[in-house]
């Protein structure tokens, strides 16, 4: 299954590897290799890191702690106390080494480092007291993003994961209704 990356912020599409949390999970990540691609595609962050076995479970305790603190923002209640730590451990290691070049800003660094630059960008959208942070508004997607549109409209995560789902089923509930 592709990834996708339409939660506006790498800790929150991170925590989207894990599909349907609440009725019947699927993790995208199931081995380091899947980090490794995942880590490749995302937006901002280096295109090339090495997962060994110790990094990858690291980096899921990160997602996971990600998932829970976003979702405490948006119950609007205290942050889980494990989840913090777990974050601003991930985020006190150096983050990518940024260069610049003729193809434009090239980001270098390993798992750690890739890890760093995860937590503190969740940290800065998590400290934001105007960041709009959502769970998307079809049944059964628990993925989180980030509402950057204006007035804060948005409903799904993405048109693509979601949006065109719910509006094809409603058009086909519609025609059953008038058959
Ligand atoms: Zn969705």
């Amino acid at each position: 299954m592709e990834f996708a990356f339409v939660s506006g912020d790498p800790a929150l599409d991170l925590a989207g590897t894990v599909l349907s949390r609440r009725d019947a999970p699927v993790d995208l990540l199931s081995a380091p290799a899947d980090l490794e691609r995942w880590v490749a595609a995302c937006p901002g962050l280096p295109d090339r890191v090495r997962v060994d076995r110790a990094g990858f479970e690291l980096a899921r305790s990160l997602r996971e702690a990600c998932y829970r603190l976003a979702l405490d923002r948006v119950h609007g209640r205290p942050f889980d106390a494990a989840s913090l730590a777990i974050v601003n451990r991930a985020a006190a290691a150096p983050p990518p080494v940024v260069q610049l070049g003729d193809t434009g800003l090239r980001l270098s660094g390993n798992l750690r480092a890739v890890l760093s630059q995860i937590a503190r960008g969740g940290i800065t959208v998590l400290a934001d007291p105007a960041a709009c942070l959502k769970e998307c508004g079809r049944a059964g997607c628990t993925r989180l993003y980030l509402d950057r549109s204006r007035g804060a409209r948005r409903t799904w995560c993405g048109m693509a994961e979601c949006g065109n789902r719910v509006k094809a089923a409603a058009y086909r509930a519609r025609r059953r209704t008038s058959a």
